[in-house]
């Protein structure tokens, strides 16, 4: 099936501003409202074709990507990214708090809102989210990583598709709302009668009433069960951050929708790299004569060894940098750089010869501290660093 052109769906121009987009979408969403048109198939399809649209549009990321690629860039899981997918009716109702502002949600009064609903105003669970830890060495979120996490959870039931019943003639037709899921009632309000809508308290919401339960899942439609989540993680995370797949949490009792996987990212520490921010700091020790005299000297690095170079005369405390060996920010192609902080080892213990050296150098007049004539202050450094 194809789809039709975004901008063609909510009838603005390409050129329509966000306000103009939300207005659009709001005059849509009333008009062709599940509970407006109850039983209305093409009004549905209508209404969720709308809200596809506004998902996009809305979002300045995803607009961008809309206008330079159409549906290719933002289609599901080919666009990459987490939650891809079509758009359940959670999605969809979730959306109202932004468009119409908080509590002023007309759903909110006229149709009993703030709860989930299903296709023709049935009112469908959710199942709850799962939260995993995924630790990750310096390398992998340095490069991105495919893990594979075995999980439990609540899954499906296979015997029963999920429904909790013990076979198809066990399931009808919810006798005090029809099917609906909801019932509705008059209420006497200062500004007149107002009609409301409720779930449905024999169904909960389902609509349906089921005679025999499912021997398995005792009726409840999930079991407990393992499933092994394939998760790409991008490069950059970092600790604390979390990220969700849609729909990869605990399935819903009654075939409802599954709730997501929140995956918090926990940084491992590195042997001799330290990151800060998207830079990585390397504590490198050189001796004496490698500081009077130069040299050449190998250092870890995210991309395995690299050499660098040591000035004849360098001092203590020098930042060196190698640019863009450092992490890269999630989703950009920038890298941050690797910092060498240069340290010069000075022995702790001395024997006889060395010592005679050492006190025939200090005689010398070059091996007097000279501050601030040829280098460059910390404070310099520090905000060199910074930059
Ligand atoms: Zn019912
Ligand atoms: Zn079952």
């Amino acid at each position: 099936m194809s789809k039709r052109d975004y901008y063609d769906v909510l009838g603005v121009a390409k050129s329509a501003s966000a306000e103009e987009i939300k207005k659009a979408y709001r005059k849509l969403a009333i008009k062709y409202h599940p509970d407006k048109n109850p039983d209305d198939k093409s009004a549905e399809d209508k209404f969720k074709e709308a809200a596809e649209a506004y998902e996009v549009l809305s979002s300045p990321e995803k607009k961008q990507r809309y206008d330079q690629f159409g549906h290719a860039g933002v289609g599901g899981a080919a666009g990459g990214g987490y939650g891809g997918g079509g758009m359940n009716m959670e999605d969809i109702f979730s959306q109202f708090g932004d468009i119409f502002g908080g509590g002023g949600s007309p759903f909110d009064s006229f149709f009993g809102g703030g709860q989930s609903r299903g296709g023709g105003g049935r009112r469908v669970a959710k199942g709850s989210n799962l939260r995993i830890k995924v630790k990750l060495t310096l390398d992998e979120i340095a490069k991105g990583a495919e893990k594979k996490i075995k999980v439990n959870k609540q899954i499906s039931c296979k015997a029963c598709d999920g429904t909790g019943a013990k076979d198809k003639s066990s399931v009808s037709t919810c006798k005090t709302c029809g099917g609906s899921g909801s019932v509705r009632r008059v209420t006497n309000t200062i500004l007149g009668q107002m009609q409301t809508t409720a779930t449905c308290p024999t169904c909960h919401g389902s609509g349906q009433q089921i005679t025999a339960k499912c021997n398995v899942c005792h009726g409840d439609g999930t079991v407990r069960g393992e499933e092994t989540i394939s998760i790409n993680i991008p490069a950059g995370v970092s600790e604390g951050m979390q990220l969700s797949m849609a729909g990869k949490g605990n399935a819903a009792p009654n075939g409802g929708i599954p709730g997501d996987l929140i995956i918090l990212i926990e940084e491992l520490p590195h042997e001799t790299l330290k990151r800060e921010g998207n830079n990585i700091v390397y504590d490198l020790h050189i001796s004496i004569p490698d500081a009077a005299l130069g040299a050449s000297v190998e250092v870890p690095t995210i991309d395995g060894k690299a050499k660098i170079k040591i000035e004849p005369g360098t001092q203590s405390g020098k930042l060196l940098r190698l640019k863009g060996k450092g992490i890269p920010e999630v989703n950009s192609y920038h890298r941050g750089d690797q910092i060498i902080h240069v340290n010069i080892w000075t022995p702790k213990a001395l024997n006889s010869e060395e010592r005679a050296l050492l006190e025939k150098l200090k005689e010398s007049a070059n091996f007097k501290p000279q501050p601030g004539k040829n280098d460059k202050s910390f404070f310099d450094r520090m905000k060199e660093y910074f930059e």
